[in-house]
């Protein structure tokens, strides 16, 4: 009985090794290719791969996009993106978690996905990965008009425009344990931006036009990380965390406004983002959300996430620009008021994002601003008119 006993014990810590080692060994599916094809109706979207694969996709609205996440693959050497087709607009690719690799078809319409299949491999081919993506004629034209999507492009762009709601992401700094900055007996970093964020945000959303979320409604603790997906699962189109700055010499005072750059990176303004990010900075530091810079597994996916990393940059500072001019006709600035810094809040590939210091904590006069309702309101308008100048 003791010998059977040990022999089961040996063959069931032999058999979790051996699940252990098998999850560890896995070599990466290579993807070699990606193909569209002309169905009726759509598109059919192929991944030719040369094993099993575990994936997962999604599609989201506003703008519209279908989304593929791929675990543990490699790019063939010569893999290259297909040119669009169809109702596909672009694609462009990134990695938002380790061992994921995320393929984001652009689209021009809403689809439907049809038909999703697995194909083993015949004589010669490889294992595909096909997906049917119908366009969702329901929900862009109507009915009697349905004939040709194409012939109707007009009406279409028009009723697109007319239901597409820009969606503005407000992210207040820090939260619950993390108070931000403070000071002594007055304030908190975090309760002043909370104020300051739900006044933009109520503020904001008297315009049909705009869809405002907050990243914390209430005083609680939410991981940088967290915050950035938050903006990412609502397809956000602009990104503004707030914040408030302090100085150890108190006269230093005024609004300023952070967008992300690997160049130009200046000291002061690093040691900034070592402050805002802290707790977090570790683990997150050589991540972009979205993206993952370790992980690019070549030439032609480090391109498409510069690219994209480069897009949603220039398109940072145009609105960071607008910001500040608006900004300035109100209030007073900070010397060279905008900036250039890591901040974690700041990486993503997907949309624009900003970082605001409203002001300083540690400056009188500023101290005054933050804590007067009225000058949040007068300022959380100059934010309106940036907004609405960007997306003019
Ligand atoms: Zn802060």
């Amino acid at each position: 009985m003791r010998v059977s006993n040990k022999y089961f014990l040996t063959l069931f810590v032999l058999f979790f090794i051996f699940i252990a080692f098998e999850a560890y060994s896995k070599e990466p599916v290579v993807v070699s290719k990606i193909r569209f094809a002309d169905i009726e109706g759509g598109v059919r979207v192929v991944v030719d791969l040369n094993d099993h694969i575990k994936y997962e996709y999604l599609t989201l609205g506003n703008p519209n996009r279908f989304v593929i996440d791929l675990e543990n693959v490699v790019y063939d050497k010569k893999f290259s993106f297909p040119r669009p087709k169809g109702v596909i607009n672009d694609v462009r690719f990134g990695s938002p978690y380790d061992e994921v690799s995320r393929i984001v078809f652009d689209l021009n319409y809403s689809v439907n996905v049809k038909g999703v299949k697995i194909l083993k491999p015949s004589s010669g081919s490889k294992r595909r990965l096909s997906f049917d993506l119908n366009v969702d004629e329901s929900r862009i034209v109507s009915k009697k008009n349905k004939k040709s999507i194409i012939e109707k492009k007009d009406l279409v762009v028009t009723s697109k425009k007319s239901k597409r709601k820009i969606t503005i992401v407000i992210d207040p700094g820090h939260g619950g344990k993390d108070p931000g900055t403070s000071y002594p007996g007055q304030f908190n970093e975090k309760d002043v931006v909370l104020r300051f964020s739900s006044i933009l945000k109520q503020n904001l959303q008297k315009n049909p036009k705009y869809r405002v979320f907050l990243t914390r409604e209430d005083d609680s603790f939410v991981p940088l990380s967290q915050r950035v997906d938050f903006a990412n699962t609502k397809s956000a189109d602009l990104f503004i965390s707030i914040h408030a700055d302090a100085s150890r010499n108190n006269d230093v005072k005024g609004f300023s406004v952070y967008t992300l750059s690997k160049k130009g990176i200046d000291r002061e303004s690093e040691k900034l983002a070592k402050r805002e990010d802290s707790l977090y900075l570790i683990s997150r530091e050589h991540k972009i959300r979205g993206i993952n810079l370790k992980n690019a597994k070549g030439l032609k996916e480090n391109y498409y996430i510069t690219s994209a990393l480069k897009e949603s940059q220039l398109r940072s500072t145009k609105f960071a620009s607008i910001l500040v001019d608006k900004v300035s006709e109100r209030t007073r600035l900070l010397k060279r008021a905008q900036r250039y810094a890591g901040f974690a809040v700041l990486k993503s590939a997907y949309f624009p994002s900003i970082l605001v210091e409203l002001g300083f904590v540690t400056n009188e006069n500023d101290r005054k601003n933050l804590l007067s309702r009225n000058w949040l309101t007068r300022i959380s308008y100059t934010f309106i008119d940036a907004i609405n100048e960007y997306f003019n």
